[in-house]
């Protein structure tokens, strides 16, 4: 019998489990669930809650892959009962962890998995380590004083743009499945004092790991150094084997490589308009993946200012253009969390700057590579993206589709001279604009477009790179479709009706990002007008 094939024949069974976090890392002596202060341990052992009518709404065919599952695995019944919480598999060992955070500028002590429950590591066949959590599955010692429970709207918003962000090129935890617990959840939306029940779900996350920074900071802030050092060792020696034996040097490694992780995840969100929403240090994963899908969205109108997240809506401490220096700001917390094991400041400074760095060498590169162009040459460069950054703002302008647009805009690159009109050279790209362009506007972008022209014939000239190739390249940076947020709101509204057919269709569009798929033009378009104002589209709360 080879290891695939189960002993019982049961579904699911061959599933490996390897849990190092539980092996490795002190628990919580406690047993019972009840929400408390939890010194002295990394994690609680704790049971998922029973659901008392599960039913799979959608599953992820690539990640069960990654877990060595068969697309009769996931129509089984038992696929179901496991991953809503119903039952547990042999080798699992359900628990939440502990951490902290700093939430919107303040620490805010211990926070934790209040609704999320590792049932344990994944041993595949290839030898990874890949860790199931589920979403929504009941309260832990770390619910404080909310239910443990999550709803079908922010459960199928996570599951769905957690694939999408993966296929898009964008380091990210995974969803294996999204399903319905057949209870009732009761969500004040907007905070206003009009509870309504909603549909309770739960999300099957997978990830190499689920460690943020506030499981660091948690333990630096209570003075726990020595658990702090058995954290930042178990980090190393299974996150991070290459960065060598544990010490002060790896230490200050794995900080440094955090940064550059981190630079290139924001460079990523900043290449195809992803807003996070809630960049708190509990939301930011050691691995440098995007984590905790909650009010995030896409930008559709290109403006740095925005924020999908109404909890945000005063500071917008976490608009678009403000991403790169949180995330920063967040690397400087960790440091400050990794300190007592290294008890000098000047290294962990000089990892900071490697963020800087790191994050400008990506940033640069993806502006040019978003233009077609194969290096950033700051003597035309600095000026050309700071100019399209400046222009880009002015009137409503789709960032998906300028970009996929200019793609077609033709250089002309064989004339000596290019005289078309204003109007001519722009016209490829109306179909970004939310109004017809005025006449300023059509002649400011005209004005970018010939500086953008005269680069692209100085780099023909130099590298005989032709227009078709200049299509191909950007249209492999550039995604045609993303998800926008009236989308998986339509998605929603139909599942919360019982029809999943929209999720499987945005499931299966968003495989695919960068490929035309004529089939599937329809989403290629700006944000209709009515979802401009529709809760859910446009205004999203922490409220999930
Ligand atoms: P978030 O802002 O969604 O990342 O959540 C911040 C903290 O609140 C984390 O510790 C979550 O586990 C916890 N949390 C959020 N929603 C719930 C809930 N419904 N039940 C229990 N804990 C929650
Ligand atoms: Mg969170």
């Amino acid at each position: 019998m080879t290891d695939t094939q189960s002993s019982t024949g049961e579904p699911l069974s061959q599933l490996t489990f390897d849990n190092r976090l539980v092996k490795q890392l002190p628990a919580d002596p406690l047993r019972d669930n009840y929400p408390r202060q939890v010194p002295n341990a990394i994690y609680s052992f704790v049971n998922p809650q029973r659901a008392p009518a599960p039913q799979l709404v959608a599953y992820a065919q690539d990640v069960a892959a990654l877990l060595d599952l068969t697309p009769e695995d996931c129509a089984s019944e038992r696929f179901v009962q496991v991953f809503t919480g119903n039952e547990l598999l042999p080798g699992m060992e359900p628990h939440a962890t502990c951490y902290g955070g700093h939430q919107f500028g303040q620490w805010a002590g211990q926070l934790g998995d209040g609704r999320a429950i590792n049932l344990g590591e994944v041993k595949n066949r290839r030898g990874e380590h890949w860790t199931l959590q589920l979403k929504g599955a009941g309260p832990t010692p770390y619910s404080r004083t909310a239910d443990g429970n999550a709803v079908l709207r922010s459960s199928l918003r996570e599951f769905l743009c957690s694939e999408a962000m993966h296929h898009l090129g964008v380091p990210t935890t995974r969803a294996l499945s999204l399903t319905l617990t057949g209870d009732q959840v009761q969500r004040d939306m907007f905070y206003d004092g009009n509870p309504e029940w909603e549909p309770g779900a739960v999300v099957c996350r997978v990830a190499p790991s689920f460690t943020r920074f506030g499981h660091f900071e948690i333990l630096t802030a209570r003075g726990e150094v020595d658990l702090l050092r058995q954290m930042a060792d178990f980090t190393l020696r299974n996150d991070f084997p290459e960065l060598g034996p544990p010490g002060r040097d790896s230490y200050i490694a794995l900080l440094k490589e955090v940064c550059v992780r981190t630079a290139r995840m924001i460079a990523h969100w900043m290449r195809v308009g992803f807003v996070h929403g809630v960049m708190n240090t509990d939301n930011m994963s050691i691995l440098g993946l995007t984590i905790d899908y909650g009010p995030y969205g896409w930008l559709e109108g290109y403006d740095p200012g925005w924020t999908p997240n109404t909890t945000d809506a005063q500071g917008r401490r976490y608009r678009f253009g403000h991403q790169p220096q949180m995330a920063l700001w967040n690397l400087l917390q960790l440091a400050n969390a990794l300190y007592p094991l290294v008890e000098d400041a000047a290294p962990l400074e000089a990892a900071l700057d490697e963020y800087r760095r790191e994050y400008l060498r990506s940033f640069q590169r993806d502006s040019v590579a978003k233009l077609g162009l194969p290096e950033y040459r700051p003597e035309t460069d600095d000026k050309l993206t700071e100019d399209l950054q400046r222009l880009l703002p002015l009137v409503e302008t789709d960032m998906t589709i300028f970009y996929r647009c200019l793609a077609d805009f033709d250089p002309l690159v064989d004339q000596a001279e290019d005289s078309r009109s204003d109007a001519q050279l722009i016209e490829p790209l109306l179909p970004a604009y939310y109004s017809p362009p005025t006449e300023e506007h059509q002649q400011r972008t005209a004005d970018w477009l010939r500086q953008y022209r005269e680069r692209l014939v100085q780099e023909w000239v130099r590298t005989g790179l032709d227009q078709r190739q200049r299509r191909e390249r950007m249209n492999r940076v550039n995604p045609k479709y993303v998800l926008r947020n009236y989308m998986a709101q339509q998605a929603i509204d139909a599942a919360e009706q019982g029809d999943f057919s929209e999720v499987y269709r945005l499931l299966e569009l968003l495989r695919n990002p960068y490929d035309e798929q004529p089939q599937n033009q329809r989403y290629f378009a700006r944000r209709p007008e009515w979802a401009r104002r529709r809760p859910g589209s446009s205004m999203l709360s922490c409220s999930s």
